[in-house]
């Protein structure tokens, strides 16, 4: 048995397994993906203090060389579920194993809502991206469309639109709802189209490749073929939490309910990040956050 499990091993839960180590205790981080958590899909990060620029590769693999040195445990493998035994937080993961420790730190961060299309899954990376800054340059002088109407949406269009010939903005409902000085932006522009009130109906392929995407009128009426070479998804972000929901209380979006001390209402049991109801997500919130239910747990190990 570890001290402390963590479950996720972004920013969030490499800095707190980084305070639980430095405290001294034994820790096992489990990652489903890849270490490093969304950051990864960055290429430049210029707002970590006291590093001007970097890339998130670069980020992530400094940091878990850190916890690594530290003397951590890591096993890549999906949490399935979890046991809450009182002083014993039974772990269970995709590779069939079982792991315990005293205490447990949820890390799980945030995923990109997808259109929920047939043929999506397929096509991401080969036509369908979910950031701009990591994939925008393929699509220079080309044509895509944007899903979404929100900021992110947008800021995805206007970065966009500086590299590509035609950016296509897509939006379900009736108008974009991002900032007011974003449109202004983003409108101004003689290369941007925007469609109001669309549902994306259709992904198209020829040879694997997106060629174009199937919109419907939300209002009704025909159906109409929008040509393009890639497509870029802004549709907003979903925490993956619900297979912990009886340990930790989530908020109306599925976040976790947590205090400032980052706990949950099973003792033992620690919330960090991008996965808990917070109005920043950002490196430095995570990492705040990451040592904040850190030395929680520490705490709560040395009274046991
Ligand atoms: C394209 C992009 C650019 C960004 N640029 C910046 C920037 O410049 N500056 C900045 O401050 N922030 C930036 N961010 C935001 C920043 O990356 C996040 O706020 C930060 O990564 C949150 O860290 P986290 O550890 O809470 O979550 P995440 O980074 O989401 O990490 C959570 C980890 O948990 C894992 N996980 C989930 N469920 C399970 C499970 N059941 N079992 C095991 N593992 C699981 C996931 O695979 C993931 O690796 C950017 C985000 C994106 C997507």
């Amino acid at each position: 048995m570890v001290d402390v499990i963590v479950v996720g091993g972004g920013p969030a839960g490499m800095t707190a397994a980084l305070y639980c180590l430095r405290n001294g205790k034994s820790v096992l981080i489990l990652e489903k993906h890849g270490f490093g958590g969304q950051i990864t899909y960055s290429p430049k990060v210029e707002n970590w203090p006291g590093t001007a620029q970097m890339s998130g590769n670069a980020f992530a693999d400094a940091l878990l060389d850190q916890v690594m040195a530290q003397g951590a445990e890591v096993d890549l493998a999906k949490v399935l579920r979890v046991e809450d035994r009182g002083n014993v937080k039974a772990v269970f993961t995709d590779d069939g194993k079982e792991h315990e420790a005293k205490t447990l730190i949820i890390a799980t961060g945030v995923k990109h809502r997808m259109l929920g299309l047939p043929g999506e899954n397929e096509l991401v990376g080969e036509g369908i991206s979910f950031c701009a800054v990591c994939d925008g340059d393929f699509y220079t002088g080309k044509t895509v469309c944007v899903a979404g109407g929100g900021n992110s949406a947008l800021q995805e269009a206007i970065l966009l639109s500086g590299k590509c010939a035609k950016v296509i903005m897509l939006q379900d409902l009736p108008e974009f709802t991002g900032e007011k000085k974003l449109q202004e932006i983003l409108f101004a522009r003689e290369n941007v189209e925007k469609h109001t009130g669309v549902k994306i109906t259709a992904l198209n392929t020829e040879g694997g490749e997106l060629r174009s995407v199937t919109v419907e009128p939300q209002a009704g009426g025909a159906a109409e073929t929008v040509v393009c070479d890639g497509l870029f998804v802004a549709i907003g972000l979903i925490p993956e939490n619900g297979a912990f929901e009886g340990l930790a209380d989530l908020d109306k979006f599925g976040y976790f309910d947590s205090d400032e001390q980052c706990t949950t209402k099973t003792p033992g049991v620690f919330v960090a990040g991008d996965c808990r109801s917070k109005n920043v997500r950002q490196l430095t919130t995570a990492a705040g956050d990451g040592a904040t239910a850190a030395l929680a747990a520490c705490r709560y190990i040395d009274a046991m």
